[in-house]
């Protein structure tokens, strides 16, 4: 392994675009400052002043309020002088209760376990930075937080929280507990956290080219035989084809110039979701009973009676969640792997920014089914009322999880392969 690549890194390096790999001379940002690809306008860096502090502090507040949101009642249901407490465990409990053990593993994970993973991780490589700690293992904890990241739903929660909430009001009265408060409080202190967190403060992203000299500027980072590390972001020789390599500073593995078999990868995944999205609309995602009685309703059945009982907003945002974005964003997908397969010139900067939008809103799509989850475990009253998940929520979970899969193993470096080089 060459070890001399990570120390020589200093003042004047260069850091390769992720979007576009188009190589960059780091220059000195003013506080609170933002550097944007000259290409494609991704972001390549910033300056968050105090960042290590500030994160720091807002990662420890959003420890306590995750403990204080798994730890008291959630939200409690009284009907007919009945009261019944629920925690933010009751859903994915409920939901393997009722049969899909996999799809409240999937609230779990989302809701739950991954939020807490990306808060202690990112705790783990703050606080030694901040006092000068040393300890070991920092590298693989910042490899989980990133890859863990997309996958932390504690917004998309909170929103089909809201609309189980609404849905419930002709029902029943709901009655918010503590854990429903500091969950709230927890999703303002992960945005801003999320938003503070400045990754150079981690690990400053220069490095060198090979030999150390060279003012290729307008060069990629694959003519040099190099790629940006997937964790540190640092510029590394890539893997031979076939081969395995690790980055110098962070002990990532590093793959080769592009991410391997990306177009095959992507169309495969996106191929089964579109085919999971069929069962998905057709067959039920729940069930209400209401006095012995039961009525099936699908996603778009759900959007319907949103709509039926006078609550617009909310149903477009369901319908915009559950049914516009999965679409749209495999037909994005579609179009880009076309593209992409074509050599295609076409407008490389506005599909970069798609395939952008694309990968922020697809986790949207999962609050049909915290929706589900939350409502299957709150409306448990035995003979009065009660809700069961149906077979549609399971092919959803997976079509949705499907469609983020590939968007992630899509490398938007091949839209800009055969560009001309800016001057
Ligand atoms: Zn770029
Ligand atoms: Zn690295």
């Amino acid at each position: 392994m060459n070890q001399g690549e990570g120390q020589a890194a200093g003042g004047g390096g260069l850091t390769a675009c992720r979007e576009c790999d188009l190589l960059h001379r780091i220059v000195p940002l003013a506080p609170g400052g933002k550097a944007l690809c000259t290409r494609c306008e991704a972001p390549l860096y910033r300056n968050v002043p105090g960042s290590v502090d500030r994160a720091s502090a807002l990662y420890l507040s959003a420890l306590m309020l995750w403990v204080m949101a798994n730890a008291f009642p959630f939200v409690s249901l009284k009907l007919g002088g009945r009261v019944e407490d629920n925690v933010m465990l009751s859903g994915p409990l409920a939901l393997a209760r009722e049969g899909m053990p996999e799809l409240g593993l999937l609230v779990f994970l989302t809701s739950i376990l991954f939020p807490l993973l990306t808060i202690a991780g990112s705790l783990y490589v703050l606080l030694p930075l901040r006092f000068g700690w040393r300890v070991p293992g920092a590298a693989p904890a910042y490899r989980m937080v990133r890859l863990l990241n997309p996958w932390s739903l504690v917004g998309v929660f909170m929103l089909g929280l809201l609309v189980s909430l609404v849905k419930l009001l002709d029902l029943a009265d709901v009655l918010p507990g503590t854990g429903l408060y500091a969950f709230a409080g927890l999703l303002l202190a992960t945005a801003a956290a999320n938003a503070n967190m400045d990754h150079d403060a981690i690990w400053p992203r220069v490095g060198p080219l090979p030999g150390g000299h060279g003012q290729a500027t307008a060069a990629t980072a694959a003519e040099h035989g190099l790629t940006g590390c997937h964790t540190c972001e640092m510029l590394v020789p890539a893997a031979p084809p076939g081969g395995r390599a690790h980055c110098p500073r962070c002990g990532s593995p590093v793959h080769g110039l592009r991410r391997p078999d990306s177009l095959a990868r992507t169309s495969a995944l996106l191929g089964s979701a579109a085919l999971l999205l069929i069962p998905a609309n057709l067959y039920p995602v729940m069930t209400v009973i209401r006095f012995g009685q039961g009525e099936p309703s699908t996603i778009l059945g759900g959007v319907m009676h949103l709509i039926g009982g006078g609550m617009w907003p909310l149903a477009m945002l369901v319908f915009f969640a559950s049914f516009v974005v999965p679409l749209s964003k495999i037909a994005v997908l579609v179009l880009l792997l076309v593209t992409v397969h074509r050599g295609s010139g076409w407008r490389r900067r506005d599909r970069t920014l798609l395939f952008r939008v694309t990968e922020v809103v697809g986790a949207w799509s999962m609050v049909d089914i915290f929706l589900v989850g939350i409502l299957v475990a709150l409306v448990n009253l035995g003979a009065l009322a009660s809700v069961r998940p149906g077979v549609g929520a399971l092919f959803f979970g997976a079509a949705v999880v499907l469609t983020m899969l590939a968007a992630m193993s899509f490398d938007p470096r091949l839209i800009w392969d055969r560009a001309e080089r800016p001057r």
